[in-house]
């Protein structure tokens, strides 16, 4: 799982860096390009309402404006007219003069020498206008300068800036050059901050153009008394007439013309330089926030920091502003914008994945996930099936689920060596294991079957599970195919009773053949290539053999011998079980009453298969088997699995004790493979419990083994059942079993399944030894 979900966040995290560089490069695009510039200047206009505020009134603006144009008369005015203002103005008692429109026209030469008069009579200094214009057609310079004879009695001042898109003057030159000619801006002269040589100023339009104090031209030359009004203030006389002078927006207000923006311009440097950001430092700023933010494990302040910033984004211009720090946020917002809604993208797209690919009782990645979620190069899938995972999990206490997957995943974890353990149903697991590591594979697989060994404990109850691993080495293969040739794999291992296998391609073949074979096991009957191994059975009580187990082979003519775990199971699935089991009976019957008959009390066990419970008929069976036999029917004892036992319905109980009321034996073959409770071996009517013999033959070594058989027989015991222990391969074990006082043995150390002669033979031997 952590593997998982750290690989896959790792990718999106790898996407999610992928976002942040790519906003970052647009946002600077953005930037760079000043697409942002509307949206910038709507939330700039939204800014200064906030923070709007009044003009100092220290600068008084004269226009030249439609008023006065209808009493003057049209525009352009004779010199003598701006003279006639000079003379007015320093009347009232101007501070200084700036004319906002340039003096540089052609006029006669007394016209010219008037207004050279009226600047040289000027208290106020007066500063003439120079500017250059560029022409819209070919892009000509032309540059507005002063005739000589008025630039000995003025200063010059200039108007020029640049408008952007929309008409919007953003900032404001400290000065420009005039051809040769350096000349400062008006409003840097008249704010007397002119030692910022080529750069620029933001206009802080929160200064309400309203409240600039404005005069008619048409009042000033009326001589109107305007002492009061003008008094040591500045003046700009400017053109302020729509038809005369360009239209420029006032951010948040209303179109206007040059000498508004100048003395705005003067306005905003009065109250200190201001200093203009731009957009590239917060852009930054953001980014590097965001980079970490994104570092941070808690969720919640992850996803918060990004409204801080969003918030951080919106106030901090504000406050900026009005501490005189211009900030362009756009491409920052805009970056902010792209990282947030990415994000977003991400963790949904990222969610509606894991949905599907999660299982949602342990939190594990499902098949899906393996499926989906690659793993580069070669490696060996393995699956574990927990066989009785369906039973064990039906037992689990509500709710538990969780929990007891929990404890497999964590086993499991062990032996995954930190590889992704994907979930399947019904207790089967994936993972996957890269190639260089499959010398250790056969240890990994045995440790976790050691690990296994030891019952898995949810709630009060302890649960043993039976686990067999299955190995798909193929890499050029599918993985659906890989798959299900590892889950094959671990049923064959499970099968044949070894903790794990390796996929056997030739086992395909195989498969497919077992179903050919059905056809053939009618006739193999009739044609004797059918016969039945008997396997003693040596009473520890008496150290006596007193029976055998009657086991079934399969010659075949070709394929030679065929195992009866291979063909049993195919006889049950394709209804050829009852044949089976009555030739298997009646061989069994034949065997038993030739010993009895010869004295030697003799029991035969015979297999019974659990298709056999399920379906009616067994009584009558056992009743043709029998009829015209004198054997007694106590020496016939019916072997039925621990698993189908425990899970058969009520007919196949009733079957069993209509059996065991007609004096047949019961026995509780494999036993401890199931699950049986205390209470399910008292109800069921079984006479003897044979003990797995999984168990047996590691009972020397294992602790936990030595546990489960020795509590068994003292368990049958108290139930006044007889136990056999099966698979008994040494001396050790024999004594061991001698030492727990387990009543039966049979294995491989006592007799290997034989003919009926050479149980025969073995019977006189053993009789033999046993007298001498
Ligand atoms: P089972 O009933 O558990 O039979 C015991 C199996 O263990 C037999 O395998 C036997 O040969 C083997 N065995 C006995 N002693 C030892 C030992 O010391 N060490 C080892 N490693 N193995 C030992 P077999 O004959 O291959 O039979 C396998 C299974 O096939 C049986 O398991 C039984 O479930 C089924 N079977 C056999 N004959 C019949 C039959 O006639 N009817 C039915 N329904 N099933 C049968
Ligand atoms: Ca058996
Ligand atoms: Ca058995």
């Amino acid at each position: 799982m952590f593997a998982y979900t750290t690989e896959k966040l790792k990718l999106l995290l790898r996407k999610g860096r992928h976002i942040m560089v790519w906003g970052l490069l647009l946002s600077m695009l953005v930037g760079v390009l000043e697409l942002g510039t509307p949206v910038e200047e709507a939330m700039q206009a939204g800014r200064n309402k906030l923070r709007s505020h009044a003009a100092s009134g220290e600068i008084i603006i004269v226009g030249i404006d439609a008023l006065a144009e209808e009493e003057i008369g049209e525009w352009p005015w004779s010199y003598d007219k701006l003279a006639h203002m000079i003379e007015n103005l320093n009347k009232a008692g101007a501070k200084r003069i700036f004319f906002d429109f340039p003096t540089n026209a052609r006029k006669s030469s007394s016209e010219n020498a008037g207004f050279a008069k009226a600047l040289k009579d000027s208290n106020a200094q007066v500063y003439l206008n120079a500017r250059f214009d560029v022409t819209k057609a070919g892009g000509n310079v032309q540059n507005k300068i002063p005739p000589g004879i008025f630039r000995k009695h003025a200063k010059l001042v200039s108007n020029n800036f640049r408008s952007g898109p929309f008409k919007t003057v953003e900032s404001l030159p400290y000065n420009v050059m005039v051809g040769d000619l350096p000349v400062d801006n008006i409003a840097a002269v008249i704010a007397g901050e002119t030692d910022s040589p080529f750069s620029v100023f933001p206009i802080d339009y929160s200064i309400d153009v309203n409240t600039i104090p404005y005069i008619s031209a048409s009042d000033l030359l009326a001589e109107n008394n305007l002492r009061d009004q003008i008094f040591g203030k500045d003046v700009i006389i400017g053109l302020n007439n729509t038809n005369l002078s360009q239209e420029y927006w006032i951010l948040g207000k209303s179109y206007s013309v040059s000498v508004f923006i100048s003395a705005l311009g003067a306005e905003t440097l009065r109250t200190g330089k201001p200093i203009e950001f731009g957009w590239l430092p917060i852009l930054l700023i953001i980014y590097t926030a965001t980079w970490f933010a994104n570092k941070i494990k808690q969720k919640i302040i992850r996803r918060s920091s990004k409204l801080t910033f969003l918030a951080t984004l919106f106030i901090l211009p504000g406050i900026a502003e009005s501490q005189g720090v211009f900030i362009t946020i756009l491409p920052a917002l805009f970056y902010l914008t792209v990282f947030t809604v990415g994000s977003f993208w991400i963790r949904h797209s990222r969610s509606y994945k894991l949905r599907g690919t999660i299982n949602e009782i342990s939190g594990l990645p499902n098949l899906t996930a393996l499926r989906e979620f690659d793993m580069p190069g070669e490696y060996a899938l393995i699956a574990a099936r927990i066989q009785n995972f369906v039973e064990v999990a039906t037992t689990l206490p509500a709710n538990s689920e969780g929990a007891f997957v929990k404890q497999i995943s964590n086993r499991l974890a062990f032996g995954t060596s930190g590889e992704t353990l994907f979930q399947g149903d019904e207790g089967i697991f994936f993972w996957r294991v890269p190639t260089e590591q499959r010398d250790i594979l056969a240890d990994q697989l045995s440790a976790l079957q050691a690990i296994f060994r030891n019952p898995v404990p949810v709630g009060d109850s302890r649960y043993d599970l039976d686990i067999c691993f299955g190995i798909d080495v193929d890499s050029e293969r599918s993985l659906s195919n890989r798959m299900s040739s590892a889950l094959l794999a671990a049923q064959g291992a499970h099968e044949s009773g070894e903790h794990w296998k390796f996929y056997d391609p030739s086992h395909q073949q195989e498969t497919a053949w077992k179903l050919s074979m059905l056809g053939e096991l009618d006739d193999a009957i009739d044609n004797g290539e059918l016969w039945v191994a008997f396997q003693p059975k040596l009473d520890l009580r008496t150290n006596s053999i007193t029976g055998a187990e009657a086991l079934v082979r399969w010659t075949h003519p070709t394929k030679g011998d065929i195992s009866p775990e291979d063909f049993v199971l195919a006889a049950e699935k394709h209804n050829r079980i009852h044949k089976l089991t009555e030739f298997v009976l009646s061989e069994s019957l034949t065997l038993a009453h030739h010993f009895n008959a010869s004295g030697i009390a003799f029991d035969i066990a015979v297999n019974l298969s659990s298709r056999l419970l399920d379906q009616p008929g067994l009584s009558e069976m056992i009743d043709r088997v029998f009829s015209g036999r004198t054997l007694s029917r106590t020496r016939l004892m019916l072997e039925v699995t621990e698993t189908a036992a425990i899970s058969s319905s009520d007919d196949a109980m009733q079957q069993l004790q209509a059996v065991r009321a007609m004096g047949i034996g019961i026995s509780i073959d494999d036993y401890g493979t199931g699950f049986s409770t205390l209470d399910y071996l008292k109800k069921c009517p079984a006479g003897e419990v044979k003990i797995d013999r999984s168990f047996v033959s590691n009972l020397v070594h294992s602790n936990s083994d030595r546990i489960m058989v020795n509590s068994t027989i003292e368990l049958a015991h108290s139930l006044g059942q007889v136990v056999v222990a099966e698979g008994v391969e040494d001396k050790q074990t024999l004594k061991a079993l001698r030492d727990m006082k387990c009543d039966m043995v049979q294995g491989y150390l006592i007799g290997r399944p034989m003919q009926f002669p050479a149980l025969q033979k073995f019977m006189q031997e053993f009789a033999g030894k046993n007298a001498a």
